[in-house]
C-alpha cells in the first residue's frame, strides 16, 4: 500500500459561496463534540468576521505544523467527534494531523486564499524546530472544506498573489513531467490530472488581474470566485489525480534550493515557486513561454528576477547552495530531466536573469 501513489480527489465536501460561514452551526450539527484547532491571529481574524462566540473548546497550535504538536493537541482534547480547523495552511495541516491521530473527521475553514491545504489530504509536515520534514499523506480527506468568499476577501494581497504563482506551477510541472511519457503510460487519471492543470492555467491567466482588483476593492466578481477555487480546490486535483506525475518538478526544486539562501527566508512560497517555473522553462529552452509569463508576472506582481526575491549576488559561487540542492538526487528537478546538474540549473538561472 502506498498512499502517495493513490488517487486523492480532495475534500469529501467542498462548500463555497458568499457568507456561508453563517451556516456553520448547521454544518456542525451531525457531530456531538467539536474541538477547534486554530492559531492566535487566525482565530482573531475569524472571530472579527463571525461575530458570535463559538461554544466549543479552542486549542491553539504552536506554529510548527509538526506531528509532535498534533499529538500534544490530540492529548489535550482527549475526546471529540470532529476537529474544526480555522486558519492558514499550517493550522489546517495541523488540524488534519490531529484528526488522523484521533481517527475522527476534520472540517477546514481557511482564513486566506493562498494554497490548497484546506482541500487536500496531503500535509506539509515540519519538525518542531520548523524545518521541513516530509509530505504526509492522511488516510482521510477533510470531511468538509468551507470557502466563504466574503470572509476570504480579507486575504492579504501578497498571499493571494503568491497563491496564484504556486498554482500556475501545476501546469508547467505536470507538463514537464508527462511530456516524454509514452501514451500508454498516461493512465486515465494522469490524463485527468493534466486536463485539470490546463483548466487551472487558463483560469489564472484570464482572471487573476480581475481577482486581485476584487481583493483590493473588497468586492466579489465571478473572476474572483474562479481564482479562489483554483487556488484552494483545483490546485489539489492535479496531484490528487496524477499522483507523483502531478506534484513537484523543476519549479519546486528551485524553490527548495532558494531556501538554502538565507536572504530568501522571508519570501513567500508561491513567489519562489513562480521564479522556479521560469528557471525550469529556461532549462527546457521554452523562451517564448518565459516571455509570456514575464508579462503575466509583471501584471500580477510575481517576481521575474532574483533581485525581487532579495537575492542580489547571482554569481555561481553565491548561488551554489541553491543550484546544488535543486539538482540533487532527492529533489524533483530530475522528474523532468534525470541527468540535471547544478551547472545546468545555474545556466538556466542566467538565462532568466538575462531576459
Ligand atoms: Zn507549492
Amino acid at each position: 500500500m502506498n498512499l502517495a501513489t493513490e488517487v486523492r480527489p480532495g475534500a469529501n465536501r467542498y462548500a463555497v459561496g458568499q457568507n456561508i460561514l453563517q451556516d456553520l452551526p448547521q454544518y456542525l450539527e451531525p457531530f456531538g463534540k467539536v474541538a477547534v484547532v486554530t492559531g492566535t491571529i487566525s482565530y482573531q481574524i475569524f472571530s472579527d468576521y463571525y461575530k458570535k462566540e463559538l461554544e466549543y473548546p479552542v486549542f491553539r497550535y504552536n506554529g510548527s505544523a509538526s506531528r509532535e504538536d498534533a499529538q500534544r493537541i490530540a492529548d489535550e482534547i482527549g475526546e471529540a467527534d470532529v476537529i474544526l480547523a480555522i486558519g492558514g495552511g499550517r493550522v489546517l495541516d495541523t488540524g488534519k494531523m490531529v484528526a488522523e491521530v484521533m481517527n475522527i473527521d476534520a472540517i477546514m475553514v481557511p482564513t486566506l486564499i493562498s494554497n490548497c491545504a484546506p482541500f487536500t489530504p496531503i500535509v506539509a509536515v515540519y519538525h518542531p524546530d520548523r524545518t521541513f520534514r516530509e509530505m504526509g499523506y492522511m488516510k482521510k480527506a477533510p470531511y468538509l472544506t468551507l470557502v466563504d468568499y466574503d470572509f476570504l476577501l480579507a486575504t492579504p494581497k501578497d498571499y493571494f498573489v503568491a497563491g496564484i504563482g504556486d498554482t500556475v506551477a501545476k501546469w508547467y510541472e505536470i507538463k514537464g513531467i508527462t511530456e516524454q511519457l509514452p501514451a500508454d503510460e498516461k493512465t486515465a487519471y494522469i490524463r485527468l490530472g493534466i486536463a485539470s492543470a490546463k483548466v487551472i492555467l487558463d483560469i489564472l491567466l484570464e482572471d487573476s488581474i480581475q481577482g486581485i482588483k476584487d481583493l483590493e476593492n473588497k468586492q466579489i466578481t465571478p473572476a474572483f470566485g474562479r481564482v479562489a477555487d483554483a487556488i484552494v480546490g483545483l490546485a489539489g486535483e492535479t496531484g490528487g489525480f496524477a499522483a507523483a506525475y502531478g506534484r513537484s518538478a523543476g519549479a519546486h526544486a528551485v524553490h527548495d534550493g532558494l531556501s538554502y539562501l538565507e536572504s530568501t527566508h522571508d519570501q513567500l512560497h508561491g513567489n519562489k515557486v513562480a521564479y522556479g517555473i521560469l528557471v525550469q522553462l529556461a532549462h527546457t529552452n521554452e523562451i517564448d513561454e518565459i516571455k509570456k509569463l514575464q508579462e503575466f508576472y509583471q501584471a500580477t506582481g510575481l517576481p521575474t528576477k532574483l533581485s525581487q526575491l532579495n537575492v542580489t549576488a547571482t554569481d555561481a559561487d553565491s548561488l551554489k547552495p541553491c543550484t546544488d540542492h535543486a539538482a540533487c538526487a532527492e529533489e524533483t528537478f530530475n522528474m523532468i530531466d534525470a541527468d540535471i546538474t547544478a551547472e545546468q540549473v545555474y545556466q538556466a538561472i542566467q538565462v532568466v536573469e538575462s531576459l
